[in-house]
């Protein structure tokens, strides 16, 4: 699941190995990832990429001619750097940008779902394209001034912490961790924030994320790896002791993703209900 830290590393070391590559040729075997058809895919061979970076949860890998390549990765997808090229017998294989030095850039992904995403935009059309447009201001590197007013909604924390039009970065296992360094509910509402908690939750965003970026500069090179090494402290930790107070961690299971928080701290030592559980049980 890769979220605003996991893009960010992907974005910086893909800047680092491919700034001032020529593009030789590119293909889409994925049926449906490629979303756009004018300009072609092919527009892009023949030319230079002159950075990628990060939006959010997006990669967009900059291309000369003013160009650019939106990607999102979604749930399973990852863009990985190779040496040399894939077999095409890959089935994992989205997206194939052939370096002229031999080395490819490839958009892969796993599982059974299709879902991950590729754009070829023009300079005029990046910025308002509805997934960058809608997108909330970034979570990373200064979360927003004005949290508490952005957060001001009948919504749980859990939830709206992880809307992309809210607040660009979260996903499920940053919140986790953001609301357990901040010791609060996932379910306590955004608009039932005071000054205090929302200062808590800024910061714990700010320095939770700078964690996980500063952990991934020391552990991840090239290729990135398929499985990026989260530094996860309650996310998935159902079952252990918390690291900060002892106490067993719990979990809220939900169709495909599991929340985990500290009752101690988090919900005044109250477990909530398992939904999970509690539909087995009807
Ligand atoms: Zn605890």
């Amino acid at each position: 699941m890769p979220e605003l830290p996991e893009v960010e590393i992907t974005a910086r070391r893909l800047d680092a190995a491919l700034r001032g590559s020529e593009i030789e040729s590119t293909m889409a075997p994925g049926i449906n990832a490629l979303k756009t058809f004018d300009p072609p895919l092919h527009a892009l061979d023949g030319r230079a990429i002159t950075g990628v970076r990060r939006i959010g949860k997006h990669l967009v890998v900059d291309v000369a001619g003013d160009l650019h390549v939106l990607v999102h990765l979604m749930s399973a997808g990852r863009l990985q750097l190779y040496d040399k090229r894939a077999s095409l017998r890959d089935r994992t294989s989205r997206l194939l940008l052939r370096i002229a030095d031999g080395r490819e850039l490839r958009l892969r992904e796993f599982g059974t779902k299709q879902a991950a995403w590729v754009k070829v935009l023009r300079d005029a059309d990046l910025m308002a394209d509805e997934a960058i447009a809608t997108l909330g201001p970034e979570a990373w590197p200064e979360p927003p001034e004005d949290l508490r007013e952005l957060l001001d909604v009948a919504r749980p924390l859990h939830s709206v912490l992880r809307d992309q039009r809210v607040i660009a970065g979260i996903g499920r296992s940053w919140v986790d961790e953001i609301l357990w360094e901040s010791r609060l509910s996932p379910f306590k509402r955004g608009d039932d924030l005071d000054d205090d908690e929302a200062a808590a939750l800024r910061a714990a965003i700010a320095s939770v994320l700078d964690g996980a970026i500063e952990h991934y500069e020391k552990v991840v090179q090239l290729p990135i790896p398929d499985k990026l090494p989260l530094p996860l402290q309650v996310h998935r930790h159902q079952g252990e002791p918390c690291p900060r107070c002892g106490t067993t961690i719990e979990a809220v299971h939900y169709e495909d993703y599991v929340m985990c928080y500290c009752p101690e701290e988090q919900t005044g030592g109250k477990v909530l209900k398992d939904r999970r559980l509690s539909r087995l049980l009807k």
